[in-house]
């Protein structure tokens, strides 16, 4: 399927009828085909900078974190790339930082760890600043946001950051921040998140979980961890309409995204911005290009109107295989 669909990988990523839809790339470790890649994306929705950190022996250093940092935001320049924080706990450990728990998932996770470890946070926007020197496309994003004052203080130690390095000389632009939304509780403070930050990202995968109380790595309930819950969609519907109500860009950088039938009702509903693994780019401009706004808008709302998430997954495979 793939490589029928690789004749129009090059072609834009817009519906029959004119919406164009972006499409953005996650990243964590170095990609080889970045010169092919670039001219199928808008840049890079998610670069997961604890993966690279997974493979090290200790924390690197602000040397270290700065080149690997920079050969993204060059390799993709002039596209946007979006670099998040060090979101480890939950399931991702780092083997020279172990969190033991009973609830990672619960517990000390992204910003709560590095929150609680400045140290650690400062070496890594410095390297982030440090690394955009001369570009313009870094955009920095907070994970695993639950209350506003820790926006303020990422804020204070980004700005503290780029003072920094102002008074050693190296002359640097406050990026553009966005939030990670993946913790319910910030879809009821969308307001005060948005007065403070530029952009917000979608963590479907952890938004899932929060919202369905549902391990999202557990086998036992993995039946039960659907992104296409009807609740999990209501909540996604009304988020969009609600960023947009405050002018916010919204993305959306979990899985959801790039399952095709998922990225045409996240277009549906408006969302400005696609970001997933670019495996799953070919089938996702497959559809959108198959699919015109109106009907994905359509789509929405039949989708709606369903009460369980079988119902959900057999209506959306229905209308994928009418649009095929
Ligand atoms: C998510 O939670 O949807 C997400 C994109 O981040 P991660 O999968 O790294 O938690
Ligand atoms: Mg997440």
């Amino acid at each position: 399927l793939t490589e029928l669909l690789e004749h129009e990988q090059d072609l834009p990523s817009q519906t029959p009828d004119g919406h164009l839809m972006p499409l953005m790339v996650n990243t964590g470790l170095a990609i080889d085909a970045v010169p092919s890649l670039k001219k199928r994306i808008s840049g890079v929705g998610l670069y997961r900078t604890e993966v690279p950190f997974m493979i090290t022996e200790r924390f690197p250093g602000e040397q270290e974190q700065t080149r690997l940092y920079r050969d993204q935001l060059e390799g993709f320049a002039p596209l946007p790339v979006v670099m998040r924080t060090l979101d480890i706990g939950g399931d991702k450990d780092l083997p020279y930082f172990p969190i033991e728990e009973a609830n990672p998932f619960l517990g000390w996770r992204g910003i709560r760890v590095t929150l609680d470890h400045p140290e650690v946070l400062m070496v890594q926007l410095r390297a982030m600043l440090r690394a955009s020197q001369g570009l313009d496309n870094l955009q920095v994003l907070l994970p695993m946001v639950t209350n506003v004052d820790e926006v303020d203080d990422a804020l204070r130690l980004l700005d503290r950051a780029v003072r920094e390095l102002g008074e050693e000389g190296v002359e640097v632009k406050r990026p553009k921040v966005g939030v990670m939304l993946e913790v319910p509780a910030t879809l009821y403070q969308l307001d005060a998140l948005a007065e403070r930050t530029d952009f917000f990202s979608v963590g479907s995968n952890d938004l899932t979980q929060y919202l369905l109380a549902v391990d999202r790595n557990n086998p036992r309930v993995a039946e039960l961890y659907d992104a296409c819950h009807p609740a999990v969609l209501s909540a996604l519907s009304r988020l969009s309409g609600d960023a947009h109500k405050l002018e916010m860009p919204l993305s959306l950088c979990g899985e959801l995204a790039g399952d095709p039938a998922g990225a045409l009702l996240l277009m549906g509903m408006g969302f400005d911005s696609l970001s997933m693994n670019a495996p799953s780019l070919p089938r996702v401009r497959a559809a959108i290009r198959r699919v015109p706004l109106d009907a994905a808008q359509a789509l929405v709302q039949e989708t709606l109107c369903l009460n369980t998430p079988r119902a959900v997954r057999d209506h959306l495979i229905s209308r994928m295989t009418e649009w095929q």
